[in-house]
Order: C-alpha cells, then structure tokens, then sequence
C-alpha cells in the first residue's frame, strides 16, 4: 500500500495545541516518512484558524507562535495541486478543500473528525477514516502477529510461588503480541481485536495443529481463560 495522506485542518489544529490520537498520527505519519499532502487553500486556512483569540492562551502556554506552527506543518506537508470537485458532492463547502487536495494529490487517505465527511466513507477511491482508524491500519501495515514466546501462545502461565495458572503479563493474556519491523513486542491492544480476529483465529488454529489438536478451535476471545 502506497500511503498519502491529507490532514483536515481541524485535526492538524488538535494535534499541535493539544496532542493526543491527531498528535500520535502525525508523529506515525511522519516517522514512517508517508507523504502528507496539503494546498495552499488548506494552509491559509489553518493559518487564519490558528489566529483565532481562543487559541491565544495555548499558543502562550506552549511557548510558541502561530507562525512556529505553520513553518512546522509546511515542513512536514508536500505541496499538491487541489482538483475541480463539484460542488455539489459535498455537503459543507470547506469539506470541498480537502477533498480537492485527497483527488489532486491522489493520495490514499483523508483523516477527518468531521461526520459530514466521515459518512461518506470514500471519495472517488480514497478512503476518509478518523484518526483512531489510520492509526490502526499504519499499525497493523508494520507489524506482524506472532505467538506470544512468554507463555507459548497459552495466554496464561504458572505462578512460581502459588502454582495457580495465572494470565500471561507480556501478552495481557492473549497468547499473542504485535512484532515491529524492528522486532519489538507489544500486547495487542484491546481496541484492535476487530482488526486482527482473523489473523488470531489462523494462528491459534495452526497452534493447535501443531500440538496435535485435531478438533476445532475455540477462538482465542471465546476461551475463558482469556477473558479479560
Ligand atoms: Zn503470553
């Protein structure tokens, strides 16, 4: 997958004044070095945005300036060529812009926090996701699932001093973990379950075979004992 994205403004202004998911996109986005697309008409509109006296205080209280922010996101951003849409596909005219930069700079994804454009789904075969929803699919592009190496994919092991079976702390129970491209391990975390079910129910079905298991295999969820 050859990612492009385009940021709407109103997340681009979350993720510099106040962090959080648009924050940790960005910063995955950036990291990974995916192009991330702006025009000119996006740009002055953050810009005049940003000048908002609402926004006074935050900018005083992260010791910073409008234009350090905007020399920021030029830096980060590749300038495209926004595309005729018709004004008629959309319902709210400032959506317009982004949609102009996603077709122009023929990129892969928009980010928005907008319903009116989170509804739509896509955009002549550009997929429009929340930022929550590319962080995931970014996550789950660089990561492999593999079999958790503390508990061997039980999800749970011994107590030294009880005895008892107790959920494994490396994979939170679950038998398995995500693998970076630079072979960190990570618990899967809960919100991502969705995502990746398919790939458990594979690998806890290829793990059972493998310890001779010839019947079928409870999902790695359904098992009690991985109830969290
Ligand atoms: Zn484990």
């Amino acid at each position: 997958m050859n990612y492009r994205v385009v940021i709407d403004t109103n997340l681009v202004i979350s993720a510099f004044l106040w962090g959080g998911t648009p924050y940790a996109l960005l910063n995955d986005i950036v990291v990974r070095e995916i192009p991330l697309l702006t025009i000119a008409a996006m740009l002055s509109e953050l810009d005049s945005a940003l000048r908002k006296p609402k926004f006074s205080k935050r900018f005083h209280a992260q010791q910073r300036t409008v234009d350090n922010v905007m020399d920021e996101y030029r830096r980060l951003t590749t300038m495209v060529t926004p595309a005729d849409i018709p004004a008629e596909s959309v319902r709210d005219r400032k959506d317009g812009i982004v949609l102009a930069a996603a077709v122009g700079g023929s990129a892969s994804h928009v980010v928005s926090g907008d319903n009116d454009l989170i509804v739509l789904g896509s955009y002549s075969n550009i997929a429009i996701v929340t930022a929550a929803a590319l962080r995931t699919i970014l996550n789950a592009a660089v990561e492999t699932i593999i079999q958790c190496v503390a508990c061997d994919g039980y999800g749970t092991v011994q107590d030294d001093e009880t005895g008892d079976m107790i959920a494994c702390e490396w994979c939170k129970g679950a038998g398995y973990v995500y693998r970076t491209d630079a072979g960190v391990d990570r618990p899967i975390p809960d919100a991502d379950y969705p995502h990746v079910a398919h790939t458990l129910e594979r690998l806890e079905a290829e793990r059972l075979r493998a310890l001779g298991y010839t019947g079928e295999s409870k999902k790695p969820w359904e098992q009690a004992v991985r109830k969290r």
